[in-house]
């Protein structure tokens, strides 16, 4: 039953029993941490065969080798690889080095520095940047445009994705050049973004000219439960709205082999990549293309990688049930409402308000550290105090599921202490 049910007597002994709980696991000098969304250890042996993948004898594919300078926008075949992933063009694709936000920030940054393809002049001349944040969203989004002093204006997610008419309505203010998007699995609700979300970004008219989506499809292959969802192509949506170079979408393989030595994209107009291309050739003469190849020999190609996945799943599903079962159980009592994922690596909670900074201090007093609460809002701040994320993957299950007890004790313990017994 709710705790807005119980009166006062019931309410002080549940506080004496929670407290009594949590005393008790303070006590076993836990170290656990549900902080970030980290492939576990077992995930991470699915990709033992790229370490012997690629022989010296054999690294010319397409007749380019890739051992040697060249080839700018990548190897071709890993062109062809994300086009197929992406279902864009090979052309449309720029295969970078391991980091899919690396490459973001670099965006932001020749914004900054040149300007983007329509740009009247560099941001940097501007009197003012804004950037639109849908929030709960991810934090290293946000600090990246944050760090270039852009300002970060909030934006509602709804179930359908980040609030359109919010969305529309600020499009219009020329300070605003741009927005963050994760569109599948969004970190950290787990919303796949609606067509009708899709369509409306797509069509966008912004005050302008060098207005930018960015589409950060980080999870375009990551359910753990179900099947594989497709969602429309941006990319085409946007020239089929007169918006082509709008928008530049963003991927890796992070999630799929080796986090931080993955194979990271760019797709965008081919207009878009040319100009990219010229501004990046002052950078370097080309990315790591021995890491491009011995991950599209491991991956091979979308069949091949969606069947990886699904080993990916069967490791990250238990760990996901474990918690939400576990949530579950206090469910009757009316202090949090959660997420139920299908993919991607996290979990939304929401407490009680004032309630998710309380929770997330006694968990690290009680030796779990979680992902600091408000992290997932411009500048760490949630404006009521509810928001926490979850990240189940990295754990071992036992793990997760002592995680799961200790992070439901204090988040009654929180709720409780609200109550003014
Ligand atoms: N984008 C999103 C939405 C993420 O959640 C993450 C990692 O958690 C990344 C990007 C990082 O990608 P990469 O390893 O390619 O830099």
């Amino acid at each position: 039953m709710s705790y807005v049910h119980w009166d006062r007597e019931e309410l002080t002994q549940e506080w004496k029993r929670v407290q009594a709980d949590y005393d008790a696991w303070k006590g076993q000098g836990l170290t656990l941490n549900m902080a970030r969304g980290k492939p576990g250890l077992e995930q991470l042996a699915l990709s033992r065969e790229l370490f012997t993948i690629l022989d010296f004898d054999h690294c010319v594919e397409d007749g380019i080798d890739a051992r040697n300078y060249g080839e700018l926008a990548g190897m071709p075949c890993a062109r062809r690889y994300w086009a197929q992933m992406l279902d864009v063009e090979p052309e449309q694709c720029f295969v970078g080095g391991s980091s899919s936000l690396t490459m973001m920030y670099d965006l932001v940054a020749k914004a900054w520095s040149n300007g983007l393809l329509h740009s009247p002049k560099p941001w940097s001349q501007l009197e003012r940047v804004k950037f639109l944040c849908p929030c709960p969203g991810y934090d290293r989004h946000f600090r990246i445009t944050q760090s270039f002093g852009i300002e970060l204006i909030p934006i509602s997610m709804t179930e359908e994705g980040p609030d359109m008419d919010q969305v529309e309505q600020q499009v219009a203010d020329p300070d605003v050049k741009g927005i963050w998007c994760v569109p599948k699995y969004s970190n950290p609700d787990g919303i796949i973004y609606s067509e009708q979300t899709i369509a409306r970004m797509a069509a966008l008219k912004p005050a302008v000219p060098d207005f930018m989506v960015i589409w950060d499809n980080a999870y375009c292959v990551h359910q753990f439960r179900g099947e594989y969802q497709s969602i429309p192509d941006i990319l085409r949506l946007c020239e089929q709205n007169g918006n082509p170079d709008m928008v530049y979408e963003f991927a890796s393989t992070s999630k799929m082999t080796i986090p931080g030595a993955g194979m990271a994209v760019m797709a965008a107009s081919r207009a878009n990549i040319q100009y990219l291309s010229g501004l990046m050739d002052a950078q370097m003469i080309s990315c790591d293309k021995i890491n491009q190849l011995r991950q599209v020999r491991f991956l091979k190609d979308k069949a091949h990688t969606l069947e990886l996945m699904q080993q990916h799943a069967a490791l990250l599903r238990p760990r996901f049930d474990a918690f939400l079962a576990e949530l579950e159980k206090l469910s009757p009592l009316e202090i949090a409402r959660w997420t139920q994922p299908q993919g991607g690596y996290f979990i939304s909670l929401y407490t009680l308000p004032g309630c998710a900074k309380r929770t997330v201090e006694l968990c690290r007093q009680a030796g779990l550290v979680m992902t600091q609460a408000g992290a997932a809002y411009p500048y760490g701040k949630d404006p009521e105090d509810r928001h926490i994320r979850i990240a189940p993957s990295y754990p071992a299950l036992e793990d997760v599921k002592t995680a799961a007890k200790v992070f439901c004790t204090c988040l009654k313990l929180a709720a409780l202490e609200k109550q003014n017994l």
